[in-house]
């Protein structure tokens, strides 16, 4: 399996790959902090997962998603924010996105996000 992480912030793309790593085996991940560099990496890679960040400097997250939607129906999006709000949420799930966990995060969250877009 192939995981793409997208987020502005080192701190938060090693912790997420850590729980995924004690949650997963067998995975192959990418990461990068650079939002423009998302879609080129998504269509390189063409992972089955995408752990998507929503606040970057360069790139809004929902623009990347909607990108990545108008070629692939496919891969399970997962939407990782600290934006709490119902219409974000709303909004993200009508882009595209197969769950959304609100920062910060535990394992609690990423294991009940992986259970959810995997089944
Ligand atoms: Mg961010």
């Amino acid at each position: 399996m192939k995981i793409l992480v997208v987020d502005d912030s080192g701190f938060a793309r090693r912790a997420l790959i850590k729980l995924i790593n004690e949650q997963l085996e067998g995975w192959e991940v990418t990461d990068t902090g650079d939002g423009k560099q998302a879609v080129s990496l998504f269509r390189q890679h063409q992972p089955d997962l995408v752990f998507l960040d929503l606040t970057m400097p360069d790139v809004r997250g929902e623009e990347i998603l909607e990108e990545i939607r108008s070629f692939d129906r496919t891969s399970k999006i997962i939407v990782v924010s600290a934006d709490i709000q119902q219409k974000t949420r709303e909004n993200v799930m009508a882009l595209g996105a197969d769950y959304m966990v609100n920062k910060p995060i535990n394992a609690e969250k990423i294991a009940q996000a992986l259970t959810t877009v995997m089944c």
